[in-house]
């Protein structure tokens, strides 16, 4: 009902007010990150880097695709947090000598690589009819070659980055983004959910190859969640009125915010996650383990 999406819309704005005025914990000082994916301004991407800054993170390399919003965000970080160098960079995080040539810059200017985010991806909703192999293969190149790429070439720099790293930091930290379309049937494309279910290995499977060296390799699975993503499923329903039934099968009866997939990264970043690996974590409103069955 109406009155359900405004109580809903009015929880969500308290939360994220909530967070925007929190203070600064300094739980990222000193960090050198990467982040792909941070062009969208409702994005989940965005919303981590501005996270990360507000966490005292020492330097931020942020890529994508599109180049529109890169210098704003530049200025948002760096205009609110002096104390935070933000470099932007237009390219595609499923290239591996971007990746790698970024991954080389930071070791080159900072001489050490904290937290690789993976986040860049795309998503499509068609039948397994109406897929073609080419976009069966872009699916899986953006969303699944970015993170074998982003751990390939993160890893490396985290382990040469190793002796030096001072006792204060632990080791490195390589976030994945998947969905909980990666974990079980999902509601969109067979090949987006293969994609995401590709990553959530990757993070299990990465994490026991890279055993003894300190670097810790876990996915995000987000649920549904408002950004320029899912921006045509939030029109769509603004303009028949029915914004209020988005999530009402949700546990939590709504769709979630970037800022809350953010903290999710902010936590698997921060050395409070120094014994978190090779997981997939949901982040979902519990959607995810609550299998509502559609009438
Ligand atoms: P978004 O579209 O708002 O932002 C994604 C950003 O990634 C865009 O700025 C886009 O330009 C960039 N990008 C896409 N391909 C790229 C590439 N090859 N190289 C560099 N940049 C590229 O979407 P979002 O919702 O913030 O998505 C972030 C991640 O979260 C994605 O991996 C997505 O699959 C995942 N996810 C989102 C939802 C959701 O409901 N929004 C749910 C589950 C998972």
């Amino acid at each position: 009902s109406e009155e359900f999406y405004k109580r809903t819309v009015a929880r969500l704005q308290r939360i994220q007010g909530h967070l925007a005025e929190a203070p600064r914990s300094g739980r990222l000082r000193g960090k050198v990150c990467v982040i792909t994916g941070v062009g969208s301004v409702k994005g989940i991407g965005r919303a981590t880097a501005m996270l990360f800054a507000h966490e005292g993170a020492k330097h931020l390399y942020l890529l994508d695709f599109d180049e529109t919003n890169l210098p704003d965000l530049k200025q948002a970080i760096e205009g609110k947090y002096p104390d935070v160098k933000a470099t932007v960079q237009q390219g595609d995080a499923s290239d591996e000598e971007t990746i790698e040539n970024l991954v080389k810059r930071a070791m080159q200017e900072e001489g050490r690589l904290d937290v690789f985010y993976a986040n860049a991806g795309i998503a499509t909703i068609d039948s397994v009819h109406n897929t073609s192999t080419e976009v069966f293969m872009r699916v899986m190149r953006i969303n699944a070659l970015s993170c074998f790429i982003a751990i390939k070439h993160a890893s490396l720099a985290m382990m040469k980055a190793n002796p030096s790293r001072g006792k204060e930091h632990s080791g490195g930290s390589i976030i994945l983004t998947a969905s909980v379309a990666g974990l079980r049937s999902g509601a969109g494309s067979v090949d987006y959910s293969a994609s995401k279910a590709a990553v959530n290995n990757m993070a299990q499977t990465a994490s026991y190859q890279l055993r003894n060296s300190d670097i810790r390799v876990n996915s995000i699975c987000p649920g549904l969640i408002e950004t320029g993503m899912t921006a045509q499923t939030f029109d769509y329903a603004a303009s028949r009125g029915t914004t209020g039934k988005i999530g009402q099968l949700n546990p939590m009866g709504r769709y979630g915010v970037a800022q809350e997939i953010a903290n999710m990264a902010l936590f698997l970043a921060s050395d409070e996650a120094s014994y978190v690996n090779g997981q997939n974590y949901a982040v979902d409103g519990g959607l995810s383990s609550s299998h509502p069955v559609a009438p």
